[in-house]
């Protein structure tokens, strides 16, 4: 693949995220950085690097919707932009999308337990909303689909860390630009967000990011331009490396879910991260959460709605 990486600043605790410029019949761009001013720089500076400026990008396509790599769709006011169509809820954030994504946190709050003035704390605010692009997508794009102007360059559905996410697979050289899929240093967090259906069943993330990772793994790739980091070559090893880590916290969890007592998320996400779960109260639900439904998938624990709020026993 012809790829030069750019590499952007972000105000956001995962550090720099990566873009990545791929000439072919067209010249793309995959992920554009959060809407900051640093970012805008880095973004300009970078492509100058390449030898080109912000109007010689024919196509922006987005891994996925989350600010820090679609927020500078915005400046691309000529180009095309790619995504999963999931992304547009994100970027054109109507008014009846916003209301059903505020209820739908709201309801997910009260199943768990969560006490509703932490909903500000999930949900994010008005002033963060602002690092998001506001330019819908000129193209939906999905699993299967080649990226316009790519010949053999294939979007892969990925969800878990987000419902909009792809990864898109080079097949002449088995390397694929990964997103947030698989990261060097840390796993991407299996975030609670709204279905892709727009109805108020809760994705289970976490299991959907395993499912994606196992996809990944099928496909023996040798190159992975990661979203955040280095570039992963060692892909298959890091991927059995994530997964061994889920299947030790899903150790630790299961000691703390009883037989004949049950418990809520909130309670289990005390358990689970008495240290974190204060400053980190959606990153730490949103992780308890997804390994309570692999315990549940595994067949090792029960879960039933009582008086309005979900509880887990062990079986
Ligand atoms: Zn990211």
């Amino acid at each position: 693949m012809n790829i030069h990486k750019i590499i952007i600043p972000t105000p956001y605790p995962i550090g720099d995220v990566n873009s990545f410029l791929v000439k072919g019949d067209r010249l793309s761009l995959f992920d554009v950085g959060p809407k900051t001013q640093d970012a805008l720089d880095a973004l300009k500076q970078g492509l100058k690097d390449a030898g080109y400026t912000l109007d010689d990008i024919e196509q922006v396509v987005l891994t996925h919707h989350h600010p820090d790599h679609a927020g500078w769709v915005d400046v691309f006011t000529q180009a095309e932009i790619i995504g999963h169509e999931y992304n547009d809820h994100f970027l054109r954030r109507t008014p009846g999308f916003m209301e059903y994504r505020t209820k739908f946190y709201r309801e997910q709050l009260q199943l768990q337990a969560v006490p509703e003035k932490y909903l500000e704390k999930i949900v994010e605010s008005k002033e963060a909303l602002k690092l998001y692009g506001s330019t819908p997508l000129t193209k939906f794009i999905g699993d299967g689909d080649e990226v316009p102007g790519h010949p053999g360059l294939k979007a892969i559905y990925t969800p878990g860390h987000a419902q909009s996410h792809l990864i898109f697979l080079d097949e002449s050289t088995n390397e694929v630009i990964g997103g947030d899929l698989l990261l060097d240093k840390v796993a991407a967090n299996p975030l609670v967000e709204p279905p892709t259906d727009l109805s108020t069943l809760r994705p289970r993330a976490l299991i959907q990011q395993q499912e994606s990772l196992k996809l990944l793994r099928e496909l023996n790739v040798a190159k992975v331009y990661a979203g955040h980091g280095e570039d992963i070559v060692k892909v298959n090893e890091l991927i059995d490396k994530r997964l061994e880590k889920d299947q030790m916290r899903l150790d630790q969890l299961i000691q703390h879910v009883d037989v004949g007592s049950p418990k809520t998320v909130i309670e289990l996400t005390l358990d689970l991260y008495p240290a974190h779960y204060r400053t980190e109260l959606g990153l730490t639900l949103s992780k308890t959460l997804g390994y309570l439904d692999c315990l549940v998938r595994d067949g090792l624990v029960s879960e039933e709605i009582v008086n309005g709020v979900i509880v887990y026993t062990r079986n």
